[in-house]
């Protein structure tokens, strides 16, 4: 990427005309943060640029003594010549594509985007570009989505079953962003809905940033003779396998993630129920996105970097796989070196 308005260097993407980094992954001066997952907003830079819906969450990870500046979607600012704008990328609160554009030049950088349904962020927007940087956490033909309200009846149905059986439904998700599209996509009608504390804190930061999230008990300070039987209680994967869930008695367990699509990864997790949802992009998802950027050329980053760039360039697109530090895959955890064993 020698001489392109974006470089990789060891501290991440570098715009050299306009002096930032997008999504640095080493203490910079200037960074553009695409949204706070903790593989995106690392800490130690000196300034960070973030969409303004994202800020609260991003101040969360970086600390409240840090320099972050909010920037509206579509609103470009402009730095050495180069502009900059954010625009949604659908992923969780706050996540932005970043288009940067030099002498007619323009760039997208998609950071982590999905193109379905969710209440708790604005949608996913196609940006026109020359050249598109896109993830590709799960870029395998195999993975399709189905409706987000396909997902979300199973989801209620399994609740009720679980509530006649007498068993408290327990179910795992990464505690920013899939636990806040959970909550507001279960049916609130159904029963009391708990959170653990990792996820009650986000939902707060979610409800002050003016996302409406149904009500939520902190479930470490529900009375000790509380009825679980009828709750769903929405926990971070973290806490599976940990003294935390004894309170609650007989349970059943669910795991809402992309890799629920894979049935090897639903035996490992070895969890009563998996549930079919994503915060990223799925196969017919991505093509479609690269097809309507425009772009003749493409970086893939994130996951299946050299399937994508491979049938990219069968299309006709100059394709490339782009070695970032954007590894560890947030909504799963730790389960990004499982990448090559997700084909069975
Ligand atoms: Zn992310
Ligand atoms: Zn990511």
């Amino acid at each position: 990427m020698n001489n392109l308005l974006l470089q990789l260097t060891d501290r991440g993407l570098y715009c050299s005309p306009g002096d930032f980094y997008v999504d640095p992954w080493a203490p910079v001066d200037r960074a553009v943060i695409t949204h706070a997952h903790s593989d995106h907003a690392r800490w130690g830079s000196a300034r960070y640029l973030v969409a303004a819906p994202g800020l609260a969450i991003t101040r969360r990870r970086l600390g409240s003594d840090t320099e972050i500046v909010p920037l509206d979607y579509g609103k470009p600012t402009d730095r050495n010549g180069v502009r900059i704008s954010l625009h949604p990328a659908g992923h969780i609160l706050g996540s932005a594509q970043v288009r940067i554009e030099h002498r007619g030049e323009v760039w997208v950088v998609s950071g982590d985007y999905k193109r379905d349904d969710d209440p708790t962020c604005a949608p996913f927007e196609p940006v026109r570009c020359h050249t598109f940087i896109t993830e590709a956490t799960f870029g395998l033909p195999i993975y399709r989505w189905p409706p987000a309200a396909e997902v979300f009846a199973e989801i209620n149905a399994w609740w009720r079953a679980n509530q006649q059986a007498g068993k408290a439904s327990v179910l795992f998700a990464y505690a920013l962003g899939k636990a806040q599209r959970l909550l507001a996509g279960v049916d609130q009608t159904i029963g009391p809905i708990y959170a653990h504390g990792a996820v009650q804190a986000v939902n707060d930061l979610y409800r002050a940033s003016g996302v409406p999230l149904p009500e939520t008990r902190y479930a470490g300070e529900a009375p000790r003779d509380t009825d679980w039987s009828q709750a769903l209680i929405i926990a971070p994967t973290s806490a599976r396998d940990t003294p935390w869930l004894r309170r609650f008695g007989r349970i059943s367990d669910g795991f809402a993630s992309g890799w629920m699509r894979v049935r090897g990864q639903r035996r490992r997790r070895s969890v009563d129920r998996g549930f079919v949802l994503s915060d990223h992009v799925d196969w017919p998802g991505l093509m479609l996105a690269v097809r309507e950027t425009g772009a003749e050329r493409v970086f893939v980053t994130h996951g299946y970097t050299a399937v994508v760039a491979r049938w990219l360039s069968e299309q006709g697109l100059e394709a490339h796989p782009l070695e970032t530090r954007f590894d560890g895959d947030e909504e799963e955890e730790g389960e990004g070196a499982d990448h090559e064993s997700g084909h069975e």
